[in-house]
């Protein structure tokens, strides 16, 4: 991306930008005062006052902004530090300039480091501080982000920058995916096989895990750190303010430990790391052997990893191996356990035990819910906000990572030339829209601690691409964590725009701007569909053949007809996005759908025109365009206004196991000329991906019944849930 974000200053109207300033979070109180503070690019501060490790973090900190932090003594200080114990909030500060200098107040050190980074933040200009006043404290004491290397290693020194970005947005929580089915990541001493076996995979998928044929890379790929790399990390985010909370999954996901140590499963056959993505069969087998090695495991992790919170994965554990399993059996019976989920229950308990006994906590995803939750466990809530709520009224503590607003390994944008994700759809504005509390009474809602973000990282090969999947999604959810009332999104946007990229840029570190891709607003028109292009920010203009646009007008055709338009994004004279759109017309565009079944609500497009409104869905899905049901059966109704003839409908359906989205199995189509009485045209098994009726057809009103499978089969992603059913258009043609 060759753009200068700097320019962005002076294109962007400066009355919105008053509605968020240039530090991010944005602090809870900002007030201007008529002091100003000048110091010419040398700031001093009694370093006695802090460790020197610290001393020589926030000079470095300051340095990146050309500022120079020398140490002096307390009196000639032009940086005064207070620590002030009763500061009613942990993490919370005061920052004041005067006419002298900069007054902190701060608790702990973690609000020390806090204050730092407004501080950073503030000096745009390394001469002078304008007179200020900040009064500061986070919304909630859990602001995490985690990053999955396993699917894909970093570097320690990738990883370093990472959590430096972390500290800036505030972040206090980096949660470290160790282990995995395609990688061991953590050196364990007493088993050296862990990372010498399990670290490594022979291949790895090219391409989505959908795609057919299925094709590898034919590489050994891996990596670990060692315990000391693991020590010095711990220490790195520290002194920024961040704790590492580290992963070691169980019982599902272990293909890699299995892969070094096969007797540690049911079957115990040698299998070897795994090379693609999904849920596996083969998983830790709850025999006290394979408990035991779990245990000493933790050990380990405990020594190198200071945290409270031990995490312990516990999600998607499949029980089939387990329900054919001799030891597993036996344990079943000895402890008077009904089925899989107790038994996963009886495996967590067992690990909790063992952590307590250590004086430290564990946290699971919510799966660990399934058969009883463990007593003193803490709960990470991703697969939806249900499992966070059950956990709080039980009592429990809970983080809420909901895949809705949470997983940044989904697209955020819709634009072909998008790099490939594993799907979903998770824009800069809804991640600014979400609230961990909401859904939760006010009685419980001290058990929410917080919120994280995930970085899974199966599409995302190198740090770059987890940047760019990160940023600047990470800055609204920094924003989600610090402010309970935040600024209008458009106001963010312009803050972000103007202050953030432009840091980020001057960083190197990569990010998206999909951010200033216009929203469609879809309408019907007199004799097709109008789609106006909103702008997300002021200050962006839109260009169709180089003149501006605000809309674009599509007419019903008789015949399909594909129409594309090339929308320029343009701030300043700096073009910043270039939008593909292909709208299609046909017979039945900007005709209204009734949903006897209504879309869910994650991928609900455009209410009832979402099937006809001329924008079909492309594959691979990018999460937005298709309309996704979470039923077995879908019906809705299309309704032509008047009697019409016709000779051919076609609906497009989606296959996508890795996202649980399963081709439907058979349809049935309907006509009626008066809503009432329906005539049978077709009913017929899918073939293929596409419903496709070609005869000569009249009628006004035309019922469409899909039939997925009630549950996803055992051995296929997603086994037990309902599967997803996804259409994108109902497409009529002469
Ligand atoms: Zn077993």
């Amino acid at each position: 991306m060759k753009i200068t974000l700097v320019v962005l200053l002076f294109a962007l109207t400066t009355q919105s930008l008053a509605q968020h300033g240039s530090v991010f979070p944005q602090p809870i109180s900002v007030e201007q005062t008529d002091s100003k503070f000048v110091f010419n690019r040398r700031l001093t501060m009694d370093n006695t006052q802090v460790p020197a490790e610290s001393f020589s973090y926030f000079r470095e900190l300051l340095g990146r902004n050309s500022v120079y932090l020398e140490p002096s003594s307390a009196k000639e200080a032009t940086i005064r530090l207070q620590q002030i114990q009763t500061l009613v909030y942990t993490e919370g500060y005061q920052l004041t300039v005067t006419n002298t200098g900069i007054e902190i107040q701060y608790s702990n050190y973690q609000s020390l480091c806090n204050a730092f980074q407004s501080l950073n933040q503030l000096i745009l200009n390394p001469q002078e501080l304008p007179g200020i006043r900040i009064s500061d404290q986070p919304a909630f004491s859990y602001r995490g982000v985690h990053l999955d290397c396993s699917r894909h290693f970093f570097t320690i020194a990738e990883l370093q920058k990472f959590i430096d970005q972390l500290a800036k947005l505030k972040f206090n929580r980096f949660h470290w995916h160790l282990t995995d089915d395609q990688g061991w990541r953590i050196e364990i001493k007493k088993y050296p096989k862990l990372t010498r076996v399990g670290a490594w995979r022979d291949s790895t998928l090219i391409g989505h895990f959908s795609k057919q044929p299925v094709e590898y890379e034919h590489q050994r790929y891996g990596g670990f750190y060692t315990q000391e790399e693991a020590k010095q990390l711990v220490e790195y985010a520290r002194i920024r303010g961040i704790e590492i909370i580290p992963e070691i999954e169980m019982p599902g996901h272990a293909r890699a430990a299995l892969a070094a140590y096969p007797e540690l499963s049911c079957t115990e056959k040698q299998l070897p790391v795994v090379g693609t993505w999904g849920v596996f069969d083969d998983v830790f087998c709850s025999q006290e052997k394979t408990r035991s090695f779990l245990k000493d495991v933790l050990d380990e992790i405990i020594e190198i990893f200071p945290s409270q919170v031990i995490h312990i994965g516990g999600d998607e554990c499949p029980k089939v191996n387990w329900e054919k399993c001799p030891k597993c059996k036996t344990i079943m019976t000895e402890n008077h356990l009904k089925n899989g989920h107790e038994l996963q229950s009886f495996f967590i308990r067992d690990m909790e035990k063992h952590v307590n006994s250590k004086g430290r906590t564990i946290i699971g995803w919510d799966e660990i819910l399934e058969g009883g939750l463990a007593p003193n466990a803490q709960v990470m809530s991703w697969q939806g906000v249900e499992g966070g709520i059950a956990a709080a009224k039980q009592k429990h503590q809970v983080v809420m990572t909901p895949t809705s607003y949470c997983y940044f390994d989904y697209y955020q944008s819709g634009h072909p030339s998008e790099p490939l994700a594993i799907g979903g759809y998770l824009p800069l504005e809804k991640v600014y829209q979400f609230n961990p509390l909401k859904g939760l009474e006010n009685e419980y809602k001290h058990y929410i601690l917080g919120a994280q973000a995930n970085l899974w990282t199966e599409y995302l090969p190198t740090i770059q691409a987890v940047e760019y999947n990160a940023y600047p999604r990470l800055v609204a959810m920094a924003e989600v964590l610090w402010n309970q009332s935040k600024v209008p999104y458009p106001d963010f946007v312009a803050a972000l725009s103007s202050y953030y990229l432009p840091q980020l840029q001057k960083d190197g570190v990569r990010f998206s701007t999909s951010f200033l891709d216009p929203k469609l607003e879809i309408r019907p028109y007199k004799t097709g569909v109008s789609y106006g292009l909103i702008k997300p920010v002021d200050g962006v203009v839109f260009s169709l053949n180089n003149e501006a646009v605000t809309g674009i007008n599509i007419e019903r055709t008789k015949q399909i007809q594909e129409s594309r338009y090339l929308i320029h994004s343009t701030i300043g004279d700096q073009e910043m996005r270039v939008c593909d759109y292909t709208f299609t017309s046909h017979l039945a565009l900007g005709k209204r759908v009734e949903f006897t079944t209504k879309p869910h609500e994650k991928y609900n497009h455009n209410g009832s025109l979402g099937l006809t409104d001329g924008v079909v869905g492309r594959k691979p899905w990018k999460g937005n365009e298709w309309l996704g049901f979470n039923n077995d059966t879908i019906q809705f109704i299309l309704d032509l206004e008047t009697v019409t003839s016709f000779s051919k409908i076609e609906i497009g359906t989606l296959n996508d196991p890795g996202s649980w989205i399963y081709r439907p199995e058979k349809y049935l189509i309907q006509l009626s000329s008066n809503g009432k009485k329906y005539k049978t045209v077709a009913k017929s098994s899918m073939n293929g991906d596409l419903i496709r009726v070609t005869k000569k057809m009249k009628a006004r009103y035309i019922k469409v019944s899909i039939y997925n499978k009630e549950l996803i089969p055992a051995g296929q992603t997603g086994a037990g849930f309902t599967p997803w059913t996804f259409i994108n258009e109902i497409i009529l043609s002469e």
